[in-house]
């Protein structure tokens, strides 16, 4: 079975219209959504909808907890509350319902999927060094484990190989975001699994920036959530 994994839609409805019409040419079985299907971008209702629609499952990112009230705007950066307090305001209530039911992290085919660590989900760790990723390792029993949340795709085996991934090794795979890319690319990226022969593999998707940049600016939403799409920072 080939699974799409996406990740950190963040409302960008250009972006995940793109994302999912590649998708739709690649002979995927099905699509699992890691989370922050909001937050940043301008299309939070229609995004969460199409996740509805076209994934199996998404999971609970910060995003979504911070924008149904469960997790504090306390915890992240100006640019990020802003953009929460404006998609607390536009979520409608099928939306809530949704991102309300989301669960923390699932296990499945032998792979572990959660938005930002398997070590106590619910605390939004961000795995950006060797030492939290060794953490990582002793907290799911899957061969592979599956995360988002920092927006920079990455492979990592258990031995400590970078971006060197080989089917049947265990690793930690971050799938990077569709909706914020932040590796200096501004293509939005997802990764596909073949669950038969564990082959995976990271792709990016050109899309209308211009269309989701001018959609954040006419919301009135921080520009600087505009430009960085182009700079995919
Ligand atoms: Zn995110």
């Amino acid at each position: 079975m080939r699974i799409a994994i996406i990740s950190d839609i963040h409302a960008n409805l250009s972006a995940f219209q793109a994302v999912l019409e590649y998708i739709d040419t690649k002979g995927v079985d099905e699509i699992v959504c890691l989370g922050d299907l909001v937050g940043y971008g301008a299309f939070p209702n229609e995004c969460v909808e199409l996740a509805r629609e076209r994934c199996t499952f998404s999971l609970m990112g910060n995003h979504d907890s911070a924008g149904i009230g469960l997790t504090s705007i306390v915890t992240f950066n100006r640019l990020a509350a802003d953009a929460i307090r404006w998609t607390q305001a536009q979520l409608n209530e099928e939306s809530k319902s949704y991102l309300k039911g989301l669960k923390f992290i699932i296990d499945r085919d032998d792979a572990t999927f959660v938005h930002a660590s398997p070590c106590e989900p619910e605390e939004w760790t961000y795995i950006m060094d060797g030492f939290v990723a060794g953490e990582a390792f002793d907290n799911f029993v899957t061969s592979l484990c599956f995360i988002g949340h920092t927006h920079v795709p990455f492979t990592l085996s258990e031995d400590g190989l970078l971006n060197q991934y080989e089917p049947g090794v265990r690793s930690l795979v971050n799938v990077g975001s569709v909706g914020q890319p932040r590796d200096g690319n501004p293509d939005a990226a997802f990764g596909l699994l073949d669950t038969a022969t564990r082959e995976y593999a990271l792709h990016r998707v050109p899309y209308d920036i211009k269309a989701a940049a001018d959609a954040i600016n006419s919301a009135g939403l921080p520009k600087k959530l505009a430009d960085r799409l182009f700079e995919g920072n």
